[in-house]
């Protein structure tokens, strides 16, 4: 039996819909058990750590400040190996335009490296994973409040869009002002958390 880290980044943890697809998906159990889902916002240093592989790399910046901007859901899954593939399948490629028709990400990731949710990609990754995080936070704790998020708009392809826009800037400041309206209908972060949310998702466009 593998064990492997699962976090819900944070625009799948506060971008309500989402957060409640992906919690059914890992509530179905089908072959794995979610064995501790809890909220925790890692420090830049567990990031820089968990990521270490990808220093260097132009968007790296950008990556910490994301997983680090809010609390976000993690918890671990244990799963057969063969189980933990398959569960990567299901979750689709890296970067969301290449990620793969019906997969989790192409349905709920926004753009780029915005792919709502991190699982290890093997037994070894997920035993690192899974001691590094576990040196920060007691991973079986499942002590996750989601309450009934079902009300909320689950606005992804739109905000696809918009982010497409404001890449290519073709009414860059509007198409940015429209998903910025979209996320707060998405969400119940407010203030501060609200401005960091929409910080790191167009952040990602660079
Ligand atoms: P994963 O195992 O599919 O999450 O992929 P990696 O371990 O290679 O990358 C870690 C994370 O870095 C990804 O999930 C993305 O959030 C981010 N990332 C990877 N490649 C890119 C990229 O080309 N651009 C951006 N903006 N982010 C990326």
């Amino acid at each position: 039996m593998a064990s492997a880290l699962v976090i819900f980044k944070p625009d799948a943890a506060h971008r309500l819909a989402v957060r409640e697809a992906l919690s059914s998906w890992l509530a179905e159990e089908r072959g794995w058990k979610l064995s501790g889902l809890t909220w925790y916002q890692p420090p830049k240093e567990l990031i820089g750590s968990h990521y270490d592989f990808l220093q260097g790399r132009p968007f790296f910046p950008w990556l910490v400040d994301f997983m680090t901007a809010l609390p976000v859901l993690v918890g671990r899954v244990q799963a057969e190996p063969a189980e933990l593939e398959n569960m990567r399948y299901e979750l689709g490629e890296t970067r969301i335009h290449e990620s793969r028709p019906g997969s989790l990400r192409e349905r709920y990731g926004i753009w780029g490296g915005v792919n709502c949710m991190h699982l290890s990609d093997s037994p070894e990754s997920g035993e690192k994973e899974t001691q590094l995080w576990g040196r920060y936070l007691d991973l079986t704790r499942g002590d996750a409040q989601l309450g009934a998020d079902g009300a909320r708009p689950d606005h992804t392809f739109h905000l696809r869009s918009l982010f497409n826009q404001v890449a290519a800037n073709v009414h860059g400041d509007l198409a940015g002002q429209e998903a910025t309206r979209l996320l707060r209908e998405e969400t119940d972060l407010t203030g501060d958390r609200f401005d960091a949310l929409c910080r790191v998702l167009l952040g990602a466009i660079g």
